[in-house]
């Protein structure tokens, strides 16, 4: 499976370069990627119905621009996981809204925003095969290997992204930079720090709504 490596070169909007250092992938690469991973999708999908099952919050824009390139027929539902807190170091997993859809016998693509310790996404995959589809794979916008805790692969991945904190084009520090247009760097004084060591085992996950 290609996935291309992030180039820089374009430039931070002057509205933005405050707190955003640099740009790690263009709105145009971006798009471009998206535009073969549908391709690929696309082509692996085509005889059974699809299922996207998209996480929140990071999803929107990802989503939003895949779905508009795949050319097959499919459901669309969310799930809602989240970790507590506003740091980087992954704390207990809550499930804030479960999947709706029936996908029993269907294929199933679970998608996210960033692959980083893969534990959000095994938490998910562990929840959803319990739902009897008869595939399940996962698609990523991107990938980060340097802290991956658990061994977890995603089946479609857009970039493969250095071991940095990133923002936009979905991706949010403290729920903001969701609506930027392209994946960029903080300032390293804006980064967010780690408040501690990262949490070993699998995650807990505390129900909140009830299927
Ligand atoms: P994992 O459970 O694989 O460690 O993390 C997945 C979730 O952590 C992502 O869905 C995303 O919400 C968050 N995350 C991980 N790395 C980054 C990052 O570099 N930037 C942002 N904004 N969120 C990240
Ligand atoms: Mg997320």
């Amino acid at each position: 499976m290609p996935s291309s490596r992030p180039a820089s070169g374009s430039r931070v909007p002057a509205p933005w370069r405050a707190e955003i250092a640099r740009v790690l992938i263009s709105e145009a690469r971006i798009k471009r990627r998206i535009r073969d991973l549908a391709l690929e999708i696309t082509r692996d999908h085509s005889e059974n119905e699809l299922v996207i099952a998209a996480l929140l919050n990071g999803t929107v824009l990802f989503l939003a621009d895949l779905i508009r390139c795949l050319n097959l027929p499919l459901r669309l539902d969310f799930v809602g996981i989240s970790s507590y807190g506003n740091n980087t170091r992954p704390g207990e997993l809550i499930i804030t809204k479960e999947l709706r859809l029936d996908v029993e016998g269907r294929d199933l693509l679970i998608l996210d925003d960033i692959l980083d310790t893969g534990r959000t996404l095994q938490c998910v995959h562990q929840r959803l095969r319990k739902l009897n589809p008869a595939r399940i794979r996962t698609c990523v916008l991107l990938e980060k290997t340097a802290r991956r805790e658990v061994a977890f692969q995603a089946d479609y991945v857009g970039f493969q992204v250095p071991d940095l904190f990133v923002v936009g084009y979905g991706l949010d520090y403290a729920e903001r930079y969701r609506n930027l247009p392209f994946v960029g760097v903080l300032h390293s004084d804006q980064q967010p720090t780690p408040t501690g060591p990262p949490q070993p085992g699998l995650a807990v996950v505390r129900k909140v709504k009830s299927p």
